[in-house]
């Protein structure tokens, strides 16, 4: 079974959304889908994906992990991380897909078989910076989404400094948590943690903006509240750094979603950086990637959490290997956009009371909606839409509601 073409799909239902589909074509006449979403390098990851087409088609689709090493050594003077575990990882879905859809099996059966009957999640609410209210919406919407069935919830409660001695406070620096700043995100938890209750399992994103010292305060601060982590709570690159943070605090800490293939995991996992780790299937280097830093993070007793805030392929992806893995926690999801999910998928995946529950549907259990992905394509550059002029017009979602 030959690959004979791969198509990227650039859509967007969703404003400032974009996800990255990619379709996997055979002369057996089955495809497959995989996904590598990015929220800004959709044009770089298309044009990637043009590359590795010209280096697959005609080659086996079966021999999956042959493709994801012909893609990470023909790139490895980058690495064989970032942008290129994007594309290995869109490209190891797809043919997963295929894999499981040639068999007539879902994935999960092909990884082992299934260790649970259904995957928990966890899910968001609105973050201190996203402009959706104050502490009490935030707790409203955490009791809302309790009652709506889910047992655990994340929200980044760190606001961002804008004062003039802050400096840039943004992507151009490290940021610095004020004593106010670090006051307000205690606030922001604490009116959560009453909405919920003291046993509803919560989680805290730093999304890797601070330094050592605000990390630490910071952590030390929300003690109380009982977090199960504290996600990526400095800068990814420095090990010694995140060291320092894990010798200075008793939260248990996360991080993964900046980190990329068994690599970058390896030196992490070795020292016992972290508490848990939580690698993106559609960034760390798809199914296969996922499954093997799953089994290196069982040998140290450290579950994972597979990051998962992109689009419906990438978590119907990340799914098949939580079926079979043992030391998991949870699967991130953003339940809000379920609704969407509806519209681009077909069928949509079985999700109740926060949890997905498997079918017995062959490979990822699911097809594109090409009518969907068609209405909201966009320029790949530029991000304007080629269809319509706003998926607004759709009310299709929000980021976060
Ligand atoms: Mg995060």
């Amino acid at each position: 079974m030959k690959i004979t073409n791969i198509t990227p799909y650039v859509s967007m239902p969703i404003n400032d959304l974009p996800w990255i589909f990619v379709v996997v074509d055979t002369d057996e006449g089955i495809s497959g889908v995989g996904e590598c979403s990015d929220y800004r390098s959709t044009g770089l990851l298309t044009r990637g994906i043009e590359w590795v087409k010209r280096e697959l088609v005609g080659q086996e689709a079966r021999n999956i992990e042959n493709a994801w090493q012909t893609i990470f050594h023909t790139f490895d003077d980058l690495n064989g991380r970032g942008f290129v575990s994007h594309l290995i990882s869109a490209i190891d879905i797809a043919l997963w897909d295929i894999k499981g859809k040639a068999l007539g099996a879902p994935i999960y059966q092909l990884l082992g078989g299934p260790v649970r009957e259904r995957v928990p999640l966890y899910t968001h609410v609105q973050d201190w910076n996203s402009d959706a209210g104050g502490p009490d919406d935030a707790a409203k919407a955490a009791l809302a989404t309790k009652q709506a069935g889910y047992e655990a919830i994340k929200t980044d409660p760190f606001p961002t400094d804008h004062s003039p001695n802050a400096g840039y406070s943004g992507p151009a620096e490290v940021e610095r948590l004020t004593p106010e700043s670090i006051r307000k995100s205690v606030e922001w938890m604490e009116a959560i943690r009453g909405a919920v209750g003291p046993d509803f399992e919560l989680m805290v994103d730093a999304h890797a903006r601070f330094d050592v010292a605000s990390a630490i305060e910071a952590a030390r601060a929300l003690e109380p509240i009982n977090l199960v982590w504290l996600e990526e709570p400095i800068h990814v690159e420095n090990h010694n750094a995140l060291r320092q943070v894990r010798e200075n605090v008793r939260v248990p800490l996360c991080i993964g979603e900046r980190h990329f293939t068994r690599w970058d995991y390896n030196e992490i996992l070795n020292n016992r950086l972290v508490d848990y780790v939580m690698p993106d299937v559609a960034w760390c280097g798809g199914i296969s990637e996922l499954r093997r830093i799953a089994a290196m993070a069982e040998v140290q007793y450290i579950r994972i959490s597979p990051h998962d805030a992109l689009g419906p392929v990438s978590i119907a992806a990340g799914f098949q290997v939580c079926m079979t893995t043992p030391n998991l926690y949870r699967q991130e999801c953003l339940h809000t956009w379920f609704d969407t999910f509806e519209k681009v998928i077909n069928p949509m995946f079985d999700v109740r009371d926060g949890s997905i529950y498997p079918t017995d549907r062959a490979g990822l259990g699911i097809e594109l909606n090409m009518d969907t992905v068609q209405r909201y394509l966009i320029d790949p550059d530029t991000r304007e839409y080629l269809n319509i002029d706003s998926a607004d017009e759709d009310a299709t979602g929000k980021w976060i509601r």
